[in-house]
């Protein structure tokens, strides 16, 4: 059976951290495949503008080129209307009946998780990887008993870490990870640019970097 992750996002712009959790989450989950998905927009984040779907999926191909197993979907822009995330598992799911679904997302969006159009199904209806993020607690109050069982945390268990790509359930799970715990974000990549702060680009790959001043964005 083909395990295969799945991390949607803006990725305005894809920046390192991105992509240290797919490297590190295709080694620690035996992952087969290691799919990023851009989003229209993250319909959570309605006020913020996106730079064009073109430009985030370019920087995303750019980004992982050298890297074997990880692809970029355009499931998400392909959709006749924006979809949300649990729209996305569900086509996602039909699509790959066989295959072992992780659904990765950070801790910031764990936090939020329950404002998100059918949470529940999100975090039922395939496996989900939560990946820590420094200043973003992983607290549960805001979740149901019912997804709390499912909950597996990989942070307080280094004996199960070493088990995990021999875990089998039928019941989807919900992995908590602090296999990475990078302080980078898109909002302080496109802040730095924008202040003229050059030490942006050591937070990207060198051909999203060369991308991001060719067609000047942020500025
Ligand atoms: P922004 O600052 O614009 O919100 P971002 O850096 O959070 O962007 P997104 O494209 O929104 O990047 O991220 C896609 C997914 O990756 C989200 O689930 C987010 O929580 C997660 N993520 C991004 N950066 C990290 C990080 N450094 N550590 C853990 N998760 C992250």
């Amino acid at each position: 059976m083909k395990r295969i992750a799945f991390y949607g996002g803006s990725f305005d712009p894809p920046h390192n951290g991105h992509l240290t959790i797919a490297r590190k989450l295709s080694k620690l989950f035996a992952l087969d495949e290691f799919v990023f998905i851009p989003a229209f927009h993250a319909p959570h984040k309605k006020n913020k503008k996106p730079t064009s779907a073109f430009h985030r999926f370019a920087m995303l191909s750019l980004a992982i080129e050298n890297e074997g197993k990880f692809r970029v979907s355009s499931v998400e822009l392909d959709a006749p209307d924006k979809p949300f995330t649990f729209e996305t598992q569900t086509k996602l799911k039909n699509d790959l009946p066989d295959a072992e679904i992780f659904f990765v997302i950070g801790a910031d969006s764990w936090a939020e998780i329950d404002t998100w159009r059918e949470w529940e199904k999100v975090l039922t209806q395939t496996n989900v990887i939560v990946v820590t993020r420094p200043d973003y607690e992983i607290s549960f109050s805001h979740v149901t008993e019912e997804i709390k069982k499912r909950i597996i945390n990989l942070k307080d268990n280094q004996e199960l870490k070493s088990k995990i790509q021999n875990l089998k359930s039928k019941i989807q799970k919900i992995y908590i990870t602090d296999a990475v715990n990078l302080d980078v974000s898109a909002t302080e990549i496109r802040r730095k640019i924008r202040a003229k702060e050059d030490d942006w680009r050591e937070l990207v790959p060198n051909e999203v970097a060369k991308y991001i001043e060719k067609y000047e964005l942020y500025i």
